[in-house]
């Protein structure tokens, strides 16, 4: 037997075995094997690295070194170039790659192969001297950092130094003469650290790579890195060492250098998208130094290639059915696709190619469901500016990501995120954005770039975070340490407000009005597939006939939660709600519950009317009544006001003999019109005015204060109102069931759920529902026609939960209120928990989310599911839903899914998302773990 296979081909390395070929491994050599031009290369395994690891003596393992030595000459073959040749230098690039992509190990290695001759190979094919110095003294310095171990401080001191000589502040203002300096300095320095010259030997360059990509698979950051996210050996175990030949896009005006899309990352149309650069190569796209062109041109430039490209769009597609996002090099009339992912969509395009390559018969609906994060959605809901709005543009850059924002201009990354800390909208304005700027993405309403392209960064992370971003905006001027960007001769500072268009690229000064987004075709499309799919119903939360419309316009199946106090808020009933509460008899009370009658019975009516026969839970009243009351301090403020304001009235009254005694001769001058004022003051103390304003504020700080709780949300509310104020219940019920009685007398069909929250024993819900039955009774007799309903409760303490069983005797349906259920669970008050504590638990990785924003699956969750398990055994067809703000996120609609829930019900925006939540929660139910 030989010395054991290390290095494959991309030709034939198995793409299936990322264990040991590594991720970028397995992929190169799928892009190859589907007949990508990819340039030539190799892998070495991760077995290579393991025997290298594990070995006593230096050095690489036996036999390692001929099969480098074989692949590099089968690369010399297969370009024509030779490794080392002076003439026609092959240049490689040496990456590392576990299983798991994994930062922390060893940087990419350009150019490897350059040294002082093949150098001038390099000049010679590109005809750039610049360039080819450029290329070495990375080569020198990369390799001295990271494979010989010197760290870059040493050569970023040359450096500086360098750039100091030649007055220049960026690299790109150095010329030839001076990089070959920095070459010379650094060879120097790699020869006064490691007491050997920088090796010249192409092979021996190699050879000391590929011993440092091994090594740096046991380098701190990296174990640290698997430590802390446990990435066992089952999972990688090693790395591999991918080696390929390097191709140049800077060799005349037969080259050049791009990135695209298979499809237009924007909107999704189905065109070849992206931008490129004649003469140049990837990092001068990559740092924006010169401004690229759109491919399409590149139609005319260069016909042949342009076909080309199609057609590698095509395979890609074909291939990954994914968009992809690809690195093209086109080296002497040559074309090289470098490198594939699947391209970062905003939500439209997503759901636009989604829709399309379903058409083309590239996918099916179900895999189209599947390719989109539900959370996306929420981006077409994003304002777009008004187009009534009158606005003069201030600078134009290029539309990176559609959708508008308005907020303060900051500057860095840190100052967005502690001005959005303070609550402040803020859009972040910079040169170009970097991956470390991360955070200021997420504080900032918008990105404003005023150098790159549409594959910038900032465009790139914007997109795919929704963000609007214009980039490439080079009329701004940005002054970084002064905090000041100059644009059209206006001078802007950290602070000042602009709005920028991701739709248009065009930036404005101020905040200009925005406007609700349409809803977009072909979301309703593959919103319809979803709904096929999803067992699980979609209902809205929502309060009023305006809610009940927004709802069914996102598609609700009916109206999972309407919180009757809602309308009770509005400015001509809140007077009648604070004087039923003030009422201290019974018959008082219910003078003013028949006020509120009317205004209730049309509320139900015209929500009714709107969901025109979708299932309608009602919930009878829930907060604590004090809550319709004015504060007691603030009370208190104006009484004492209305005191001293009676006092000196009192005193003015008087003011015509004080100021008699004291000044005859002025108060003769001005008699007349102090006798005026004297009436006037009079005839308001006559009306007893103050008393009156006194007296019953008086009356309403003695309730508030009797009504005042400690706990107020552990208190007297739900359905103990219900049954301390029966007739405020009885009121609402016969508002819902007439309102009923009358849309169904008008040609309507519903029935109406009524829901009584907080319950926590059976006998709250009998002694509920006999007011219902007893009130159905009356109503049905009054209208004589039959009006069905259903009854039924919420479940958000944890006693209802533990009597599931029992409460399921009476409830036709139960609804998770899990923002209660939550409180309750954790004992943390929702009112407080999440500013005071909850941040520092989630800092210090104590609880891994805030529960009232994400279902605790765990606890809460293990309720929910008892709940559900023993309310059936009960009633085996009961409705169950749920109605917190969990119902709208995926991972608890996921959830639902698992427990057999009948419907979720959420926020009328997050309708779309939790469809097609819910529908992949159909789809991936096989992969589901309740642990
Ligand atoms: C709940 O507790 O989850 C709920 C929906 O009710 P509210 O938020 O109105 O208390
Ligand atoms: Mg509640």
């Amino acid at each position: 037997m030989g010395p054991k296979k290390y290095v494959f081909t991309f030709e034939e390395g198995d793409v299936k075995d990322k264990k040991l070929l590594g991720g970028k491994g397995a992929n190169l050599c799928g892009m190859t094997q589907i007949g990508l031009p990819v340039p030539p290369g190799f892998i070495i395994s991760t077995e290579a690295c393991l025997t290298y690891l594990g070995q006593k003596k230096r050095g690489l393992p036996p036999g390692l070194m001929d099969q480098i030595r074989a692949a590099m000459a089968d690369l010399e073959n297969r370009t024509g170039k030779g490794f080392g040749a002076p003439d026609n230098p092959l240049l490689v690039s040496v990456r590392s790659g576990a299983a798991i992509s994994m930062p922390g190990m060893m940087d990419t290695i350009l150019n490897l192969g350059l040294n002082d001759e093949t150098v001038k190979g390099l000049i010679k094919m590109t005809q750039n001297e610049r360039f080819a110095y450029d290329a070495y003294r990375r080569l020198i310095q990369l390799f001295g950092s990271v494979a010989l171990g010197i760290d870059d401080e040493y050569f970023d001191n040359i450096f500086d130094d360098i750039k100091e000589k030649y007055k220049v502040k960026n690299d790109v203002e150095l010329d030839t003469k001076a990089l070959m300096e920095a070459c010379q300095g650094f060879s120097d320095l790699v020869k006064q650290k490691t007491k050997q010259p920088f090796p010249q030997d192409p092979l021996a360059q190699l050879e000391i790579a590929v011993e440092a990509v091994f090594k740096s698979w046991m380098g701190r950051r990296a174990v640290d890195y698997r430590r802390e996210f446990n990435i066992t050996q089952d999972m990688a175990n090693g790395t591999a060492v991918n080696v390929m030949t390097m191709v140049f896009g800077n060799m005349g005006n037969d080259s050049g250098t791009g990135v695209a899309f298979t499809r237009n990352p924007g909107t999704g149309e189905n065109r070849l998208y992206g931008e490129y650069m004649i003469n140049a190569q990837g990092e001068d796209v990559v740092a924006g130094i010169r401004t690229p062109k759109t491919v399409t041109k590149l139609r005319r430039e260069m016909p042949g290639l342009y076909k080309e490209l199609e057609e590698l769009r095509h395979t890609l597609e074909n291939h990954y059915r994914e968009v992809q996002d690809f690195e093209f090099t086109i080296e002497k009339g040559k074309l090289y696709c470098l490198q594939t992912r699947n391209g970062k969509m905003n939500a439209a395009a997503f759901i636009k190619t989604s829709i399309d390559m379903v058409n083309e018969g590239l996918i099916s609906e179900k895999e189209a469901i599947l390719r989109i994060q539900p959370d996306m959605l929420a981006q077409l809901l994003h304002p777009r500016l008004d187009p009534k709005a009158k606005t003069a543009v201030l600078a134009q850059g290029l539309p990176a990501s559609p959708g508008a924002a308005s907020g303060k201009i900051v500057f860095e990354a840190d100052r967005a995120e502690s001005k959005a800390k303070l609550g402040e909208k803020v859009i972040l304005v910079r040169e170009e954005t970097k991956p470390d700027d991360i955070h200021g993405f997420f504080a900032s309403q918008g990105i404003l770039t005023s150098r790159g392209g549409k594959t910038s960064h900032a465009a790139v992370v914007a997109r795919s975070m929704g963000r609007p971003c214009v980039s490439g905006c080079e009329a701004i001027h940005i002054n970084q340490q002064a905090k000041e960007a100059i644009i059209s001769g206006l001078t802007l500072r950290e602070g000042d407000v602009i709005t920028i268009d991701g739709s248009t690229g065009n930036v404005y000064k101020g905040t200009v009005p925005t406007v609700e987004p349409e809803f977009v075709e072909d979301l309703l499309v593959l919103l319809e597939w979803a709904d096929d799919i999803s067992e699980l119903k979609v209902m809205a939360n929502a309060d009023t006939p305006e809610g009940a419309e927004k709802a069914k316009k996102y598609g609700a199946m009916g109206i999972g939660l309407c919180r009757t106090e809602r309308m009770f808020n509005q400015p001509e009933r809140l007077p009648i709600v604070q004087d039923m509460i003030l009422a201290e008899t019974t018959e008082e009370r219910q003078k003013y519950l028949d006020q509120l009658l009317p205004f209730q019975r049309e509320d139900f009516k015209e929500i009714f009317r709107v969901m025109d026969g979708l299932p309608v839970t009602v919930r009878l009243l829930d907060p604590p009544i004090h809550e319709f009351l004015p504060r007691e301090e603030e009370l208190s403020r104006e009484i004492t006001h209305l005191r001293d304001l009676r006092i000196t009235v009192d005193g003015m009254a008087n003011l015509p003999d004080t100021l008699k005694l004291l000044d005859p001769e002025l108060h003769n001058k001005y008699a007349a019109n102090l006798e005026t004022i004297t009436h006037g003051l009079e005839e308001l103390k006559g009306k007893h005015l103050a008393e009156a304003l006194i007296t019953n504020k008086e009356a309403i700080l003695q309730k508030v204060r009797a009504l005042s709780e400690t706990n107020p949300m552990l208190g007297h509310r739900g359905v103990r109102l219900g049954i301390t104020y029966p007739e405020i219940y009885t009121m609402q019920i016969r508002a819902i069931l007439e309102a009923a009685a009358e849309y169904i007398n008008e040609g309507g069909r519903l029935a109406p759920e009524i829901m009584v929250p907080q319950v926590c024993t059976l006998q709250e819900l009998v002694f509920v529902h006999n007011h219902v039955v007893q009130m159905h009774k009356d109503v049905e007799k009054k209208f004589g026609i039959k009006v069905p309903y259903k009854f039924g409760t919420m479940v958000e303490v944890v006693r209802a939960c533990m009597r599931a069983g029992r409460i399921a005797e009476l409830a036709e349906f139960i609804s998770f209120g899990t923002n209660d259920l939550t409180q309750a669970t954790f004992s943390f008050s929702r009112e407080d928990a999440e500013n005071k504590f909850l941040p520092l638990y989630n800092e210090r990785g104590i609880l891994q989310h805030n529960p009232f924003e994400i279902l605790d699956i765990k606890g809460v969750g293990r309720l929910m599911a008892i709940t559900v398990e023993w309310a059936r055994k009960t009633r085996p067809e009961v409705k169950v839903g749920i109605c917190g703000e969990h119902g709208g996120h995926p991972d608890a609609i996921r959830f639902c899914h698992h427990i057999e829930m009948s419907y979720v019900s959420c926020s009328p925006p997050r309708v779309p998302i939790a469809r097609l939540a819910a529908a992949q929660a159909k789809l991936k139910e096989g992969e589901y773990e309740f642990v």
